[in-house]
């Protein structure tokens, strides 16, 4: 053991090094350079001096574990963790696997030593600063290394200052209502909220703590911090990762809008810097994901807040006032359990802690730190959802002063007539009268109940702006959705609530996307394509879909020959696939669209834009009029404004349905065919369907004697440019009422038909009323566009 003991911070010899336990580290640096400034001492946390005493491992021999042992990355990262144990001389199976694995990433270089490390620590003092509780491993490794040099340890002087007050509750929502009065009494009596520390926050008490907290106007940091894995960023980087690790991060770098998006790109970044050593990249995807998702994002950090802590690691002063709470059995101190990779009679073996010593550690380190930190109060609650409740093994009658509480209603309206709220309903539904009750109806009497404004209250656009870091994109979809209602595109695209699951259905529209995209190049290999393409996503396939698929496979072939012989029919030889076209509407916002095919003829005089679609789509263009089902019109916008063939006639745009509901070959290939509008000039028409007067490639297309078919969807170069302009015009639109911050509760009704609720999530959060729908009128395109040219004939 090592005896020699200093008490204070000023008797650190210049030049030491100083062992803090690691999520101290960063507050032991500061208080110690606000006391003493910039000085020749050297801090290293626990863990990280192990690491560099004895060796650290990197990614690589985690990947190589992973790979030789068929494990996955945890388990990997297990093993490499008890490494550090093994001792000479000592058996048993496992120990025995973590010395093979040793061995073998000694023998490829994969383990990291630091010999000048080792070498320099000869000429250091080592202080090891209030590491009371260590697992015997770290006693006997400083027990070698003072061999070595000088060891010496630092310890917090502990003096007791009484009996602390302990609190009960019958649950922890009265737990942390009683916790949220004390502290806005503190804060009352000019205590700054700095000064203020909440201990022992689980996740179980973070939504209440956090809404209470906020009825007491009580500013919170939470010690939490949130993983990244369910943004959006990481969720679309993981499905543009199939291959190409710097074309996905370049594509995510373009999602990247907000301070907190920043931060995660960073983190993103971090991680794909730290696999520099794979070959192939498409090897260590899953790794990579495993790293990705268990990252967090540091939640924010205020000067002037009360902070969640830990109680144990955290260092307290004379003037911090300290709330310990969920002070329960199981939740405090975080007990071990005779459950890790090497059992307690190995451990004993080896001669280090097991899970009983280590629990007698903590508990004894517990009640120290509870009789003598300052200003604590000690809560706990008796009951939670699952049952009853038992307080700490910590507790000891000697050390505690049990305390009576009868509630307050002094500190927070907010939060007391929710109180209210909650008492009315108990008594609407029981018949119960309680003394809250009573307290609470008196003193607010005539506050609302059972009466509720949906109405959404508007957002000042300074803070709308903020949010989007004054940016805004729009696309068809998210146009659309503002035009069904404008709440509905509140909760999509501002505030991000929809999550994007893959499904089945849309994972082969992905695959048939990519292979249709590939189909008409040079080096085209269906089969190599096909393959990659279901290799690329990240979707796992069921038995009877991977069954399914191949069905689908032959499917994609008979689409591909079909769209081939249809290009006999056309002079629009020249095709770009998959482009990505943006259109700056203002200073703010961008219109983007991704179109799947663009025909054009050798000159570029004429074009058509082609989109694959294995859903349906409205073809008719009524309730363009209205900003709704505007995805024909709009690929007509997109290609007028797509610079190389901004000149060129619009020949037609259509919709090509690649997923037939049919086994047979006519019916198939009569699916295949394009569905949308076309250009009514002949001279252009002709060149871009040769057979236009009875076409095989455009949906009822069809000519007699007067001229087209009524059915015939055909418009004049006017009329196209009409459609675009409207199109502009209600993009512009959209864009300054979404910039204004107008998301009204507004869903549509045209005629019979409503817009907007059809499948949509958020109907338990908008409360919608008859009153909200707008009914608008049924209006026909010719209204808008002017009547029809064609000549009925049939
Ligand atoms: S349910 Fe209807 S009213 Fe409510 S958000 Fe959705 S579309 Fe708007």
């Amino acid at each position: 053991m090592i005896k020699e003991v200093i008490l204070m911070l000023t008797d650190i010899e210049e030049g030491s090094l100083i062992v803090v336990k690691d999520p101290e580290k960063k507050e032991f640096l500061k208080r110690y350079r606000k006391e003493f400034g910039l000085s020749d001492i050297k801090v290293l946390g626990l863990n990280e001096f192990k690491k560099k005493y004895y060796f650290d491992y990197t990614k690589e021999a985690i990947f190589w574990v992973h790979k030789k042992y068929g494990c996955i990355k945890s388990i990997a990262e297990m093993y490499l963790e008890n490494l550090y144990f093994i001792k000479d001389g000592i058996h048993s199976q496992k120990i025995d696997l973590l010395r093979e694995i040793k061995d073998g990433l000694t023998e490829r270089g994969l383990l990291k030593t630091d010999e000048l490390f080792k070498a320099s620590l000869q000429s250091k003092t080592i202080v090891l600063y209030d590491l009371e509780g260590i697992d015997d491993f770290y006693e006997n490794m400083f027990k070698e290394i003072s061999n070595l040099t000088k060891v010496v340890r630092l310890e917090k002087s502990y003096q007791e200052k009484g009996l602390t007050p302990l609190y009960s509750f019958v649950d922890a929502e009265r737990e942390i209502e009683f916790v949220a009065s004390k502290i806005a009494e503190l804060i009352k009596k000019g205590i700054s909220p700095s000064k203020i520390k909440i201990a022992n926050v689980k996740d179980d008490y973070t939504f209440s703590l956090k809404t209470i907290t906020k009825d007491f106007n009580i500013p919170l940091e939470l010690q939490k911090n949130e993983t990244i894995k369910s943004s959006k960023l990481i969720k679309s980087f993981k499905e543009g990762y199939k291959d190409n690790l710097s074309t996905a991060i370049e594509n995510t770098r373009e999602l990247v809008h907000t301070p907190r998006d920043e931060k995660i790109f960073n983190s993103l970044l971090d991680v794909a810097n730290s696999y520099y050593w794979a070959e192939n990249k498409g090897d260590i995807r899953d790794f990579m994901f495993e790293d990705i998702d268990s990252i967090k994002v540091p939640n924010e950090k205020y000067d002037e807040a009360v902070k969640t802590v830990d109680f144990l690691s955290s260092t307290f002063t004379k003037d911090d006032y300290i709330f310990l709470m969920n002070f329960n059995q199981g939740s405090f101190p975080d007990s071990k359990k005779d459950e890790d990779y090497l059992s307690d009679k190995e451990k004993l073996l080896l001669g280090i802690s097991d899970s009983i010593d280590l629990n007698r550690k903590i508990s004894a380190l517990a009640r120290k730190k509870i009789l003598s930190t300052s200003n604590l109060v000690v809560t706990y609650s008796k009951k939670n959802k699952k049952g009853d409740l038992y307080i700490s093994p910590v507790y000891d009658a000697t050390i505690f002063e049990e305390m009576k509480y009868s509630r307050e209603f002094t500190h927070s309206d907010a939060h007391n007539l929710k109180e209210l709220i909650k008492e009315k309903d108990e008594n609407r539904k029981y018949g119960t009268t309680t003394d809250t009750l009573l307290t609470l109806r008196n003193h607010y009497d005539g506050s609302p109940y059972m009466n509720y404004d949906n109405k959404f209250k508007g957002i000042a656009r300074e803070k709308l702006m903020g949010h989007l870091q004054n940016k805004l994109t729009l696309s068809y979809s998210s146009m659309n959705t503002y035009y069904q209602c404008a709440f509905r595109y509140y909760l999509d695209n501002i505030l991000k609530m929809d999550e994007f699951d893959s499904t089945f259905e849309t994972t082969i529209g992905s695959i048939f996307h990519r292979v249709l995209s590939l189909a008409f190049k040079d080096n085209f290999d269906f089969d190599l394509d096909w393959r990659e393409s279901i290799e690329r996503e990240t979707f796992e396939f069921r038995d009877r879909e991977k069954f399914f698929l191949n069905i689908l496979k032959d499917e994609l072939k008979f689409i591909i020959e079909g769209i081939e012989k249809g290009m006999e029919y056309t002079e629009l030889k020249e095709a770009l696939y998959e482009q990505k076209i943006t259109v700056q509407i203002d200073d703010v916002t961008t219109f983007k669209g991704f179109v799947d095919k663009i025909l054009y003829t050798k000159d570029k005089s004429i074009a058509a834009i082609i989109d694959y679609k294995t859903g349906n789509t409205e073809l008719k263009l009524d309730n363009a009029y209205y900003g709704l089902d505007m995805q024909l019109p709009i690929y007509a916008y997109l290609l007028k404004n797509y610079e190389p063939l901004k000149d060129a006639a619009i020949g037609g745009f259509y919709i090509e349905n690649i997923l037939a509901n049919t086994r047979d070959p006519e019916q198939k290939l009569t699916n295949l065919k394009l569905q949308g509008y076309s250009n009514s000039s002949i001279d252009i028409l002709s060149r871009v369907d040769k057979n236009y007067e009875n076409s095989k490639i455009i949906k009822s297309l069809k000519m007699g004697a007067n001229g087209f078919y009524s059915y015939a969807k055909i418009l004049s170069e006017e009329k196209i440019d009409c459609l675009i302009h409207l199109v502009e015009a209600k993009i512009r639109e959209a864009a300054a009422n979404i910039e204004a911050g107008n998301f009204e509760i507004n869903p549509k009704k045209i005629g019979l038909k409503e817009y907007g609720c059809q499948f949509c999530k958020y109907r338990d959060i908008c409360y919608k009323t008859a009153a909200d729908t707008k009914k608008l009128k049924e209006i026909k395109k010719e209204e808008f566009l002017g009547g029809e040219q064609h000549a009925d004939v049939d």
